[in-house]
């Protein structure tokens, strides 16, 4: 079966039980500055999963391009891949049932029973079923055992050996819980890909157990450290991963040997004129393909944000292609592959086909030049010397090695590598030299991503201003729901009922003005979140939880969690100007604004 065949057949599944195919978002997200990537179906989703009504119902179910950076450690090994795919089916607060679990609604009876109709069916993917397992939320002490999972999984059929009760580690979504946001229990689905008999019990450690989907049950809004409240809409959201269905599907042991990567990896070898494939080669594949759609979607490499992740996939294949063989100027090869296997459900593929190659053949040139003499230097290091993050912050500047580059080179060489320090004072050194090279307005950014251009970075701080005013003259219900920026305007949506009358308008234009006059700091610390948010900082905490977070402060007047960068002092602003006011969905305001 081919990724298209699993891909329509999903789609037709959950279109006969009611659901509205929706299309697959960018894999950059629109509205949320908290995260470079969408890394699940449901990321788009989240304010219809918090009770904003979706235009195309309470059903959905569509096909979601993914990128996990947290995986790229894991890419290699069978299962793991920085880019792919999810399908995905969710019900948003469509329950029928009061009690909750199901019934004519469409709560957990029902999004457990059609995931294994869907999976076990003849007319469907007509999987084994005796090689299944399921794992279930097990119960702690803010959340109690989800029984109805368990029910259901034993009245489908399942022994208590093939159901294993885990913590919130494995069994919540976000993993953890630690999180903001909506979540809650979730119970995953497993597949037996080994060559020997299926075991007579589940085990999550054995490897042949591949995770393929995931039906997560979300109740509760996690509101702060301490907070969860019941969602006011109970919501289904499943993911199911395209390429380990595929494996099942196609009794395969890795997702390197499916229709949309296999091809990549054979024009490696041919092109590299190697006899076996290995881990490199499987990471050039993923790491390569995930550029592709990376680009595709409007990034090209920089030093920052979605732009330096690009940069850091990019430059770990050219690295890797060292090492097999692979000739120079031959990516634009597997470039082809990508687009041509993906292009009738990804058609931005097709549509930016120069763009890519160019892009990815620059980046190549860029990064040979250095790549060499950044090696011999690493190679001097004596075995076992301790790698400082001023030497990882040294190869960067010169050669262009991202940290995490270095450090991969120097546990290869068995250097002392204590990462985590490495990558702190590596971050110390690059914000050193980001304050220099500011004040000598040689910004670090300039000739990277458009989008941090330095117009971008006022806007940046515009956008705190605003924020602050905003909450100043409306009051504190003001709210960021959402933030974009060009380097012609910026846009910003924030919770508030009603119209700004134009008195209201001109008040937190001239607030912002008279703050941009008095020429304030810009002042950045690190702290933790608790203590950003003790300290009053407002901002988006989502998916910062745990980390370090970074807090702007403008001299009395805002405080806010963000990734910068910023301006240095208010000054450099000129003057703001709002050009539009508008409603973005119920409840929530839209502002434009330009700084002339
Ligand atoms: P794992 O524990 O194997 O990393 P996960 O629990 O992180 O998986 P979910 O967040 O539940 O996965 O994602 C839903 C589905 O998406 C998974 O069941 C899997 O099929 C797929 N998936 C998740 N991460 C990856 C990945 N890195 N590469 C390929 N598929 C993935
Ligand atoms: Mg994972």
């Amino acid at each position: 079966m081919t990724s298209n065949d699993l891909r329509t057949k999903y789609l037709n599944f959950f279109k006969k039980k009611g659901h509205a195919i929706i299309p697959s978002a960018s894999l950059i997200p629109e509205n949320d500055p908290s995260v470079l990537f969408t890394t699940a179906g449901m990321h788009p989703l989240v304010p219809f999963l918090l009770g904003e009504k979706h235009p195309a119902g309470q059903r959905l179910v569509n096909y979601q391009k993914c990128l996990r950076t947290s995986d790229i450690d894991e890419v290699g090994d069978n299962h793991h891949l920085t880019f792919f795919e999810m399908l995905g089916n969710w019900s948003l607060g469509d329950l029928a049932a009061p009690d909750g679990i199901g019934g004519a609604g469409y709560w957990k009876k029902e999004a457990i029973n059609w995931s294994w109709e869907f999976l076990t069916d003849k007319k469907w993917l007509n999987l084994d079923p005796d090689k299944f397992a399921v794992s279930i939320f097990a119960g702690d002490e803010d959340s109690p055992f989800d029984q109805e999972s368990f029910a259901i999984w034993k009245k489908i059929g399942f022994s208590e050996n093939k159901i294993a009760k885990l913590d919130k580690e494995e069994n919540w979504w976000p993993a953890s819980g630690h999180q903001l946001g909506p979540q809650g229990p979730c119970t995953e689905i497993f597949y037996w890909t080994g060559d020997k008999p299926v075991p007579e019990k589940f085990d999550l450690k054995n490897n042949y157990w591949f995770e393929i989907w995931n039906d997560v049950f979300m109740q509760y809004n996690k509101i702060d450290e301490y907070q969860f409240v019941p969602l006011k809409q109970k919501n289904v959201d499943t993911g199911m991963g395209l390429e380990r269905t595929l494996v099942a599907l196609n009794e395969l042991n890795n997702v390197y040997e499916i229709d949309t990567l296999r091809p990549i990896l054979d024009k490696i070898i041919v092109l590299s004129a190697a006899k076996t494939k290995n881990k490199a080669m499987r990471i050039i594949a993923d790491h390569l393909r995930a550029a592709v759609f990376i680009i595709a979607d409007g990034v090209i490499p920089s030093n920052v944000k979605q732009g330096y992740v690009l940069r850091r996939l990019l430059r770990r294949v050219i690295r890797y292609n060292k090492d097999i063989g692979f000739p120079k100027d031959s990516l634009s090869e597997l470039v082809k592959i990508v687009i041509k296997t993906n292009k009738e459900y990804y058609p931005e593929l097709e549509k930016n086909e120069k763009l890519i190659i160019n892009e990815i053949e620059k980046e190549e040139n860029k990064f040979n030049e250095t790549l060499e003499k950044g090696l011999k230097k690493i190679a001097k290091f004596p075995v076992g010397y301790k790698i400082t993050g001023k030497d990882t912050f040294a190869l960067s500047a010169t050669f262009g090695f991202p940290p995490e580059m270095t450090i991969e080179e120097a546990k290869a060489r068995h250097l002392s590598v204590n990462e985590e320090k490495i990558m702190k004072e590596f971050k110390e050194e690059f914000q050193k030299h980001q304050k220099l090279s500011r004040t000598a307005s040689v910004g670090m950014f300039k000739g990277g991503l458009a989008g941090q251009s330095e117009i971008i970075i006022k806007y940046h701080t515009a956008t705190h201003l605003l924020h602050a005013a905003l909450r100043q003259i409306l009051g504190d219900h003001v709210e960021q729901k959402g933030s974009n920026i060009t380097d012609e305007r910026l846009r910003f949506d924030f919770s508030h009922s009603e119209k700004l009358t134009s008195e209201e308008i001109k008040k937190v234009e001239d607030l912002v003005n008279k703050k941009i006059k008095e020429n304030l700091p810009v002042i950045y610390q690190e702290m933790s979140l608790v203590d950003a948010q003790k300290s009053g900082a407002i901002g988006l905490f989502a998916n910062k939880y745990g980390d370090k977070v970074k807090v702007y402060t403008i001299k009395g007047f805002s405080k806010e969690i963000c990734g910068g960068p910023h301006v240095v002092r208010t000054g450099e602003l000129g003057n703001f100007k709002i050009t539009k006011e508008e409603a973005s969905s119920a409840g929530i305001r839209r502002i434009k604004a330009i700084l002339q």
